[in-house]
């Protein structure tokens, strides 16, 4: 009995080495780019496909992070009141569009992009990073706006609406007022011209 539950334990907290191989790396050509994927299984999303690579030649490196499984392309809204919504744990697939309605903030899906497992407030923090690389010695006054605003939502002083147009079904936020709706005329108008949309 104790070693079952032993085992039990261990599938619920360790990572599952799934897949590990040796490819072609697709910045540098050899065939040095170490990947593997893991599952993991976390509170409250299931189970979630973990991806990384190395290229032990040219140190090109990827990360991605999906749900195991996959649910339908969907539209996912947070309406952000206070420090309640901050603490939501989300899953963002690497070709997920995000934004921040109110402020005209975006995580546009590229080729290269990288899924994420973050709190709605950790996404700030992304958005707070991204804006001190654009701003840097540069404070002019819109700058010193947005990271007062950043700053404000980040203690949970500034209402906002965080989208996320999920077109694989592979992104998920975890709260009890999240709203979830099919892919809208907003979610097709942003989705990438090279990204397919699943069959149904
Ligand atoms: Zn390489």
């Amino acid at each position: 009995m104790d070693d079952e539950k032993k085992i039990e334990e261990v599938e619920l907290r360790e990572p599952i080495l799934l897949y590990s191989d040796v490819i072609v790396c697709p910045v540098c050509g050899k065939k040095s780019l170490e990947v593997s994927s893991y599952l993991y299984t976390v509170d409250y999303f299931g189970r979630i496909l973990m991806t990384r690579g190395i290229c032990t030649n040219c140190g090109y490196k990827f990360r991605d992070v999906k749900l195991a499984e996959p649910t339908r392309p969907k539209k996912i809204i947070v309406y952000v009141q206070s420090e309640k919504q901050l603490r939501y744990l989300l899953v963002k697939s690497a070709y997920s569009y995000l934004a921040i309605l109110e402020k005209g903030y975006e995580m546009i899906p590229g080729p290269a992009s990288t899924g994420f497992i973050t709190t709605v407030e950790g996404v700030l923090h992304r958005f707070q990073e991204a804006l001190s690389i654009a701003c840097s010695g540069a404070d002019n006054e819109q700058c010193l706006q947005e990271k007062e605003w950043l700053k404000r939502a980040i203690d949970g002083l500034e209402k906002f609406t965080l989208v996320i147009c999920d077109y694989e079904g592979a992104s998920k936020v975890v709260g009890d007022d999240v709203e979830e709706e099919p892919l809208d005329d907003y979610c097709i108008g942003k989705k990438p011209e090279w990204l397919e949309l699943p069959q149904t």
